[in-house]
């Protein structure tokens, strides 16, 4: 099978088109195709001589995905994307678009093996990692789909990012390349469900990128129930790693905390969040669960605005971008259920148009 360029850095190409005898520019020409003006065949890239064009063409593939399904929000816009990787797995990917907000929610693998109860992802398991070019693949492919240019990069798509560490700090610094993609460090988010080991990682080696973490519970009890992998990264020592996190870096972080009735919503549960979180650097986002599974349901809108009150101050009321793409369900790995389920039952995505 052909290799995808995209998984190869910049030394990497330079290695091979020196085994060509190419003159060294070429790097850069190739790099500046791909990234900047994010050709899609080997055949456009007219600066370079036609041989070298047929060369390229044998040895690699400059696409891997073929689009499998497209929902947008009619709300929104909100635009959902499914895609067909070249071993007939598939990922999802969302835009959302927030005024001159545009971003980009990526996967990091296929499927996940943390088994968060909340989450579509966990329920497939983990199929495989996602390869750096394919994490790229999503951004480039997007781009070009894109009504406006993309200025932010959330990995909360499928998957837990730092259990795909290399691969993601790979496809990350290409993604903000100066002479690439170029979209700004700080303005591309991982978002992590508790890797301790790693965020401590990401911290010692000055990584620029920024870091969420998926908190959800405010006590260990009740976070070990929707979320296994506390059990190995218990809330105490995951909040020892946020506070080195930010003392290391001078970064805040942002703690995202899902709401589900009846498990983690109370107000005492607001005000221990509150606590757990004091003297770290941060700032909280509240995401009302978005599942069809009755013991995950988000609680009631008057419950949800009391809870953000608590924790993020009176004068403000929960902001619209947690409830972007909610009526197509742009939680993460939810269009790759529906799809799974659409030969089953009627689908949310049969019941809304889709956009080719
Ligand atoms: N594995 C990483 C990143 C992918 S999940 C993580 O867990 O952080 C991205 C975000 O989606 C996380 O904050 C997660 O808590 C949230 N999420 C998962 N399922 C959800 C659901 N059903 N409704 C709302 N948010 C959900
Ligand atoms: Fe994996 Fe994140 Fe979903 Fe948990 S919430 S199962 S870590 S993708």
């Amino acid at each position: 099978m052909k290799e995808n360029i995209l998984n190869l850095d910049e030394t990497q190409l330079s290695d091979y088109l020196q085994l060509l005898d190419q003159p060294r520019y070429r790097t850069r020409q190739i790099m500046k195709g791909i990234y900047v003006k994010n050709y899609e065949e080997f055949s456009r890239f007219s600066d370079l001589p036609k041989a070298l064009r047929a060369e390229l063409d044998t040895t690699f593939l400059l696409r891997s995905f073929t689009l499998e399904d497209q929902i947008v929000s009619p709300k929104d816009d909100t635009t959902k994307f499914l895609w067909k990787l070249n071993d007939g797995m598939m990922i999802e990917s969302v835009i959302i678009y927030e005024g001159k907000r545009t971003t980009f929610c990526i996967s990091s693998q296929v499927g996940c093996a943390l088994d968060c109860k909340f989450c579509a992802t966990g329920r497939m398991g983990l199929l495989r990692n996602l390869t750096s070019g394919e994490i790229v693949e999503q951004v480039l492919l997007m781009k070009k789909l894109s009504r406006q240019p993309v200025t932010n990069i959330v990995f909360m798509g499928m998957g837990e990012p730092l259990l795909n560490y290399d691969a993601v700090i790979r496809a990350a610094d290409l993604i903000s390349d100066p002479e690439g993609l170029c979209i700004s460090r700080k303005k591309i988010t991982i978002s992590t469900s508790g890797i301790v080991k790693n965020i401590r990682r990401l911290a010692d080696e000055q990584q620029p990128y920024s870091l969420a973490i998926s908190l959800n519970a405010v006590d260990q009890t009740t976070r070990e129930r929707i979320m296994p992998i506390a059990r190995k990264y218990p809330l105490g020592e995951l909040l020892e790693a946020a506070r080195y996190y930010t003392r290391k870096t001078g970064k805040r972080i942002t703690f995202e905390y899902v709401l589900m009735d009846g498990l983690n919503s109370g107000e005492q549960d607001a005000h221990r969040l509150l606590k757990i979180t004091r003297g770290i650097p941060s700032k909280i986002n509240i995401i009302p669960c978005n599942s069809d599974d009755p013991l995950y349901a988000p609680p009631p809108d008057e419950k949800v605005l009391a809870f953000d009150q608590i924790v993020n101050g009176a004068e403000r009321t929960i902001t619209v971008r947690n409830r972007k793409g909610w009526d197509i369900q742009a939680a993460c790995g939810q269009l790759y259920a529906g799809n799974r389920r659409k030969s089953k039952q009627k689908t949310f995505i049969e019941s809304i148009p889709i956009k080719q």
